[in-house]
């Protein structure tokens, strides 16, 4: 079997997992080193080969489910001096239940954003209203570099009302989650992509989910283990700063 070119050959790869139910990934190739023509390509089921140990695994309380189980089945296809690439190895048997017709959607090679989908992503309408698919973005105000916009979560009537100021990228969300969590809501991650703001301004991000939070901070020592009392009253004196410390950075 002898395919025009390599992405002829993958669509061909893609269409027959379809047909049976199962995702693909595009595995390794080899490339002349002078030409950077392609030698041979290897496409695998998607849940070929073993999943990497994962080196956050200390942290993780809920670690994701392996993916991969070592499934062998594969096309590989090599070059041919005519400049078709041939078929040269086809492994048909999958060591995974396929997925039925109605789920092949869902597939990460197999999904597909239609047009209009996309659109909808954000449409700009001419009246001031964007419109996401989950949730709508009125602009209500607009007075020199302040912005007032009211945000309508998708099929809820709770609003929220963001005011932007663009000369100093500051933001007031009527939900005050930075307020009280400490971190921005999605309404004020939606007004930072409309106004172009790319990254998250310094001052809306916390000491505490720095990667230095904790420097600064005095090492615990235990009360009961210091004996002199001189030492005991200093000691206690210095947990109470670390927790005021604290304190004030939650209320910051
Ligand atoms: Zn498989
Ligand atoms: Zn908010």
């Amino acid at each position: 079997m002898e395919f025009s070119s390599e992405e002829a050959s993958y669509e061909f790869y893609k269409s027959y997992s379809k047909k049976l139910g199962f995702d693909i990934r595009k595995a390794y190739r080899h490339v002349y080193k002078n030409s950077n023509e392609v030698l041979d390509r290897t496409f695998y089921c998607a849940r070929a080969s073993k999943n990497g140990k994962d080196k956050r695994e200390v942290n993780v309380k809920c670690p994701r489910a392996q993916f991969r189980c070592g499934c062998p089945a594969k096309m590989v296809v090599s070059a041919h001096h005519s400049g078709n690439f041939r078929v040269m190895k086809f492994v048909v048997e999958h060591n995974q239940v396929l997925s039925t017709t109605r789920k092949i959607h869902l597939l990460r090679s197999h999904r597909k954003i239609t047009h209009a989908q996309a659109a909808r992503g954000v449409q700009v309408i001419s009246s001031g209203v964007v419109q996401g698919h989950e949730a709508t973005m009125e602009l209500l105000n607009e007075f020199g570099t302040v912005s007032e916009y009211m945000i309508t979560p998708y099929r809820t009537h709770h609003v929220n009302v963001i005011t932007y100021d663009s000369s100093n990228d500051s933001v007031v969300c009527s939900c005050r989650k930075f307020t009280f969590a400490g971190i921005l809501c999605s309404n004020v991650l939606k007004v930072f992509t409309i106004k172009d703001v790319l990254k998250i301004p310094d001052v809306y991000i916390l000491k505490r989910w720095k990667t230095n939070a904790k420097v600064g901070c005095a090492p615990v020592i235990r009360i009961d283990e210091v004996r002199d009392p001189k030492e005991a009253v200093a000691v206690k004196y210095q947990d109470l700063c670390g927790l005021s410390q604290q304190v004030i950075t939650w209320a910051s």
